[in-house]
This record gives C-alpha cells, structure tokens and sequence, in this order.
C-alpha cells in the first residue's frame, strides 16, 4: 500500500515540489546521488573504482521534448569522453534510460530514442567501455527490447535489464541467453498490475532464481543486480554448478546500498559493479529506493511534516 502510493507520488509534480523543497530531503538523496554534476560524481567514481567496477546513470526519465533528449545525450557524451581520458573507462560503464533519450516523445519516440541510443553507443565505443538499457515500466519493455536488438547490430556488447517480478521475463531470459549477451537481473522497482507481475515478495524472488538459472545455464554474461543476501549467495552456487568462474558474470549493487557486502564481495574475488547516478534529476529515482524501504519512508514522512 505505502509503495503504491510513493510509487504514483513518483510520477507526481505536486508530491515533487514538496519533496524537493523539504530541507529533510537532500541528507537522504544524497545517500542515493552521487552528486548534481558530473564533477561531483567523478570523484565517487573513483574512488569505487579502487576495488569495484561501476556503471554511471545520469538521472533523467520521462522526457517531453527533443531538446531535452538531446541534452541527454550531450551530458552522456561529455561523460564517457571524460572517462575515456581519465582512464576510468577501464572499470566503468553508463546505464541509460531510454525514456529520456524520447522513447515517450508522441511522433516516433521509439525511433528518436534507437537514434539517441546510438549516438552515445558510437560514444561508448571511443572511450573504450559499454552501454546497458535501464528497464522502465511494462509498457516500455517490447519498445526497448526492440532498440536493444537494434543496437546490437552495431554494437555487440550493448546489454539491457529483464525484471524477473514481471510473468514474461523467463521468456525474455530464454531469449537473451545467447553468446555475447550482457542481461542484468533485477527484482524490478515499478508499480506494476497482477495481471503481468508477480506481485508477492515471495514469488517475485522464485522467479528471480529460475531467471537467474536460464541466464546461468546460457552463454551469455549475467550481471545479478540485488542486495539480497539469499539471491546473492544463490547466484554464487549456480555459478559454480554451471561452471562459471569470477570473471564470467557480476554482482551488481546500487551506490549507497550495502556498501560492506559490496566491498566484501569485491574482497573475496567477486566482479561487483556499483550503479551511481549523478545529476538534478534524481526526483522519480529517490522516490523508488524510498518505496523499497520502509524504514527510510517513515523518517522521512515524520521529518517533511515536522520540518518541510
Ligand atoms: C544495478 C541495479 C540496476 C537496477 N536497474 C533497474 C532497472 O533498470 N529497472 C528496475 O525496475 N529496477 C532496477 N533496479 C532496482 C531493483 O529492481 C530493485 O528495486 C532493488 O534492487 C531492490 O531489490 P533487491 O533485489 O535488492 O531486493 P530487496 O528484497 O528489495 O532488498 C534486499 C535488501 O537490500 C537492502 N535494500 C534494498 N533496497 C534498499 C533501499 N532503497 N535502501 C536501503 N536498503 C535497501 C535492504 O537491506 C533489503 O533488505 C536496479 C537495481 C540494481 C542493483
């Protein structure tokens, strides 16, 4: 109930005012952002990058207008020449929404994100590193999918992320199991409908396992993205019992989530990716890790009534 609503609050620009004037706000975003700029993040960035590998999101979603789609792609591009000349692009790589490259602009948005997508592929492959698609909510899933083949005519290492609370994503496994395939599993982080997800903790976690299995037992990369203990330990014996070493798939955690069992995994020999996002933006991407925690969501409440 409380995840619903903070879940719609998400996509509301009443609820966003309010958050983002709330003095109580920027402590708890901060443990989630990385920074507003890009020269805030790089610092973080390298830092992770002494014993973890990273991927960069430059926050954004749900973008209305071209020029703002095409502002993204130049921040995204300014990001990965940076990481090209610093050397950074060795450990690092960018995650990228296509909602706000234009993949909901009204006239050919599909066709305008698949361009926009492309741009900052050809910029990934200067610097040296890889590009992997955010999932957004169900409506996107096929639209995206679709850019992802697209891009990997082009752009073989492109990877994207399957929900495994969503009923199609065994399925969608099955089909991106293949060599050269880079798949990053997580439990999914939208208010979605019983009529195509699971809805129950427990069986969105089943379907994480017999997903997780699929892309294990395939040929291609499997990047395990959740701070759960169970999956996390889960992944590790299917690895082995696939014959999988270290280097043939990752642990994948959010910036400012776990962070001991990042650098615990990363300690033992483990490939652990931290997802950072960085920039103004980070309203609709702040609202969904308070929606996942309860804990976070009732300190906040307590102090925007108080104080906001
Ligand atoms: C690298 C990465 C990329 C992602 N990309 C996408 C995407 O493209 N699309 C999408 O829908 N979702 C995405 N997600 C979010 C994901 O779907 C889940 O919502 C999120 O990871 C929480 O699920 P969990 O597997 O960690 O399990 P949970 O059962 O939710 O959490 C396990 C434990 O992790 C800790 N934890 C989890 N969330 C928080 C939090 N917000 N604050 C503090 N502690 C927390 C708690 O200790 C909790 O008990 C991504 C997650 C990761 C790690």
């Amino acid at each position: 109930m409380l995840r619903t609503t903070l879940l719609a609050a998400a996509r509301s620009s009443a609820c966003r005012t309010l958050v983002e004037r709330a003095p109580v706000t920027r402590g708890l975003v901060a443990r989630y952002v990385a920074g507003s700029t890009l020269d805030a993040a790089l610092p973080v960035v390298d830092r992770l990058a002494a014993d973890r590998l990273v991927t960069l999101d430059h926050l954004g979603e749900d973008t209305a207008d071209a020029d703002q789609a095409r502002d993204t792609v130049d921040a995204y591009t300014r990001l990965l020449a940076e990481l090209g000349r610093t050397g950074l692009a060795e450990r690092a790589e960018v995650s990228v929404k296509l909602s706000a490259v234009g993949q909901f602009l009204p006239h050919d948005g599909e066709k305008i994100a698949l361009e926009n997508a492309r741009r900052i592929c050809e910029a990934a492959a200067r610097a040296g590193t890889t590009v992997t698609l955010d999932m957004e909510d169900h409506t996107t899933v096929d639209s995206t999918l679709s850019v992802l083949a697209e891009l990997r005519m082009d752009f073989p290492w492109v990877g994207a992320v399957l929900q495994a609370y969503l009923r199609r994503t065994e399925a969608d496994c099955r089909d991106l199991a293949g060599a050269g395939s880079r798949v990053r599993l997580c439990k999914g982080a939208y208010d979605e409908p019983a009529s195509v997800a699971y809805r129950d903790k427990a069986e969105v976690d089943r379907s994480y396992v017999r997903c997780l299995r699929i892309l294990m037992a395939g040929e291609g990369y499997p990047m395990v993205a959740s701070h759960d203990p169970r999956l996390v330990s889960i992944a590790g014996a299917l690895a082995e019992s696939c014959g999988r070493g270290p280097e043939d798939y990752e642990h994948q955690m959010l910036y400012g989530i776990r962070d001991g069992e990042q650098r615990r995994l990363a300690a033992r020999g483990r490939r652990m990716r931290v997802y950072v996002p960085y920039g103004d933006e980070w309203y609709g991407y702040f609202m969904r890790r308070l929606a996942e925690r309860p804990a976070n969501v009732a300190f906040f409440a307590r102090s925007l009534l108080t104080r906001g």
